[in-house]
């Protein structure tokens, strides 16, 4: 039998959007299970702590229902990405890109990685241009600023957010109307 391929798919996640989902989504396409790995960062000093993100990721990832058979695990982790990789038996790290943005941190890391341990290959996915723009810092200006964030986020990512910034339901407007 052909060796299951398991690929790890790192983040912040701070909180999912739906620029993650797409790229999950595509990765299960290509390995038998997928890892998604929620890195703590405190160095990022994320908005939502570690537990509140893997919740969200597992309400998502429940949402996106059966992904072509793929067993996707959400975990956290703290380790060094590389190490992460070999723990969990993942031949392949994914990543998404957008644009131009992404390019030379992820072109960096990759050479890096590459020397850490050049078994694990990175892969590289690019979002439907409908979400590429999406990016988890901007989605959480939209919301503490009382703007519109449903097509960014699953719905119940929305209502963290506007729940964590305005103590509401909904966007600032609208919210009296919920
Ligand atoms: P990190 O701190 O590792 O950058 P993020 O949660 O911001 O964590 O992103 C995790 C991965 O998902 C990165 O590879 C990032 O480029 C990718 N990503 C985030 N948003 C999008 C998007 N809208 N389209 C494509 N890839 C995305």
């Amino acid at each position: 039998m052909a060796k299951e391929r398991v690929g790890l798919y790192p983040g912040t996640f701070d909180p999912i959007t739906k620029g993650h989902s797409d790229i999950i989504r595509r990765a299960a396409r290509l390995v038998d299970r997928l890892v998604i790995g929620v890195a703590i960062n405190r160095d990022k000093g994320p908005l939502f702590d570690l537990e509140e993100r893997i919740d969200m990721v597992r309400g998502e990832v429940t949402e996106l229902g059966d992904l072509h058979g793929c067993k996707i695990d959400v975990l956290p982790f703290e380790t060094l990405l590389m190490h992460y990789a070999v723990e969990v038996g993942a031949g392949i790290i994914i990543r998404g890109l957008r644009a131009v943005s992404d390019f030379e941190y992820e072109f960096q890391m990759v050479g890096m990685n590459d020397r850490l341990n050049p078994d694990v290959e990175t892969v590289f996915l690019m979002a439907s241009d409908r979400y590429q723009f999406i990016a988890s810092k901007l989605v959480k200006e939209i919301a503490r600023l009382g703007g519109e964030i449903d097509q960014f986020v699953p719905p119940s990512v929305a209502k963290r957010l506007y729940e964590r910034f305005n103590g509401a339901v909904g966007p600032a407007t609208s919210a009296a109307g919920e």
